[in-house]
């Protein structure tokens, strides 16, 4: 091809402006900005320069690369300019996966939240009397009734006579995670002062949490008392002096220690502390509303049992088995709660409307004991008989319509997972696949590239998908990956 037809060729591209007045893309304009919009025009342009200076276009094939601009300009805007946080399949039968995004939300919460956020809502305003309000009644009603008289029953009263606070419920207030409401406690309850904590919970927490550190921000220091497997009351009692402010006691919620181990149970260190004066803290880590031993998880405290026996103030995270938004919940004693909330870190680490809507909705949702509205609970409470039903449903139809792909229903082990129940297992059903052609890797990592991404567990050189966390509803997705799979090789 000579460089007179080249420059004829170059000739016959439009200008950005040409292009942009091109059928159908003003309203790509409108949709995607116009900047990006140019921006991605330009692109294509240069793309189409190059190409003709290597020889790779001729007439034809320019007309047909400028007529078909706007659609290959909406393809690459769209790509360019989609979510980068988007729903996956949890097919790990991990419940609480970090990673993952921990908890799902409840349908009602979604709503709660979607219907609070588009407008204004009474966040801080007491509607009775129109003044200025604390966001924390929201949420602090709730618990009262889930855990008041220390969880002995609940009753039901509106929320709006609970606003005024029935003296000897716990008072709860929200900041952003449970990191959050344990540095800001021991902030508030213990600068300048020393915490007692057994070296047997000086734990650490996925993402850099580790008691000392946290200790050490909070202007607390950490006076640490036993053994890593052994600590009695006794150590406590010897250790505390005029400049102890706080007991503390740390939930071991990713590990357990076992064998010779000894270790005060909460109704003891809160006999000691209320002989000598001292708060009692408790990090519940999780910290269960609901309790777990129905589903066969034990070991996890529920928040009730903890201040029944005493602890003055508790702190657990709204997104592991509470089965919330992320958020750190503060709750207990009125007075101690308080000096939480007056503290100027409260004010840093608060949360917004949203996440007060969403824990509100799903605390209701324990309220009127509807477990299942719950996913992580729901997800729990399934039974393996009805998770099997479904394994062998899924491997039915994945051999009647890719008989390539070998399939197997096999039993699995869930796990709660979010640092919680570090030792308990769910038994589960899931299916195993496998292609001669393919790596359990590169099928984990084309599952993962699907278009409702499925994120799955790779085992003995299989790929296992645990369908415990697999919502029923995306089963369907999920076979239809399979089977695309089978199909490209
Ligand atoms: C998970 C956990 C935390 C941290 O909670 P986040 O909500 O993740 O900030 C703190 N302490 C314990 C014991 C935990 O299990």
């Amino acid at each position: 091809m000579g460089s007179v037809e080249k420059s004829e060729l170059f000739r016959r591209l439009p200008s950005v402006d040409e292009l942009l007045r091109q059928e159908g893309m003003p309203a790509i304009v409108a949709h995607q900005g116009h900047a990006a919009t140019v921006a991605t025009a330009r692109a294509l342009l240069d793309e189409w320069r190059e190409r003709i200076a290597h020889g790779e276009l001729t007439v034809e094939k320019v007309a047909a690369v400028v007529e078909a601009a706007p659609a290959e300009i909406e393809r690459r805007l769209k790509a360019a300019m989609g979510y980068s946080l988007r729903p996956v399949i949890n097919a790990t039968g991990v419940i609480l996966h970090t990673n993952l995004g921990r908890a799902p939300l409840s349908d009602e919460a979604l709503r709660h939240v979607a219907e609070v956020a588009r407008g204004y809502s009474n966040v801080e305003m007491d509607l009775e009397d129109g003044e200025r309000g604390e966001r924390d009644v929201h949420v602090s009603w709730l618990f009262a009734r889930l855990l008041g008289e220390a969880g002995a029953g609940v009753s039901v009263e509106s929320h709006i006579s609970q606003k005024k606070r029935d003296v000897g419920q716990p008072t709860t207030i929200v900041v952003n995670n449970n990191a959050a409401a344990v540095l800001l406690t021991l902030n508030a309850l213990a600068e300048g002062g020393e915490v007692i904590v057994s070296r047997g919970e000086l734990v650490e927490i996925g993402g850099s949490f580790r008691i000392p550190d946290v200790m050490a921000k909070s202007g607390a220091v950490l006076r640490e008392v036993g053994t890593t497997n052994r600590t009695r009351i006794s150590d406590y009692e010897q250790a505390i002096h005029e400049k102890t402010k706080l007991l503390l006691r740390v939930h071991r919620s990713n590990f357990e220690i076992t064998g010779f181990t000894e270790q005060p149970s909460p109704a003891e260190l809160s006999a000691l502390a209320r002989k000598r004066g001292i708060p009692l803290m408790e990090d519940l880590g999780s910290g269960d509303l609901f309790d777990l031993h129905t589903v066969g998880v034990h070991g996890e405290p529920t928040i009730a049992a903890s201040l029944r026996a005493g602890v003055d103030v508790v702190t657990f995270s709204g997104d592991k088995l509470l089965g919330g938004p992320q958020a750190g919940l503060i709750t207990g004693d009125h007075e101690l709660v308080a000096k939480v909330r007056k503290n100027p870190l409260f004010r840093a680490l608060r949360v917004d409307k949203m996440f007060y809507a969403a824990l509100e909705a799903t605390l209701l949702a324990y309220l009127r004991e509807d477990y299942d509205a719950i996913p992580v609970l729901r997800m729990m409470r399934l039974t393996e008989e009805r998770i099997s039903e479904r394994a062998e449903h899924m491997v039915r139809q994945v051999q009647a319509s890719a008989a390539k792909l070998s399939v197997e229903a096999v039993k699995t082990q869930a796990v709660v997972g979010g640092g919680s129940a570090p030792g308990a297992r769910l038994p589960s059903r899931g299916i195993a696949i496998s292609l001669p052609e393919l790596s359990a890797d590169e099928i984990a990592r084309r599952l993962r590239s699907w278009e409702t991404p499925i994120v799955a567990r790779v085992e003995d050189g299989r790929v296992l998908l645990d369908l415990r966390t697999v919502e029923p509803e995306h089963d369907e997705v999920v076979l239809r990956a399979l089977e695309q799979l089978a199909a490209s090789n």
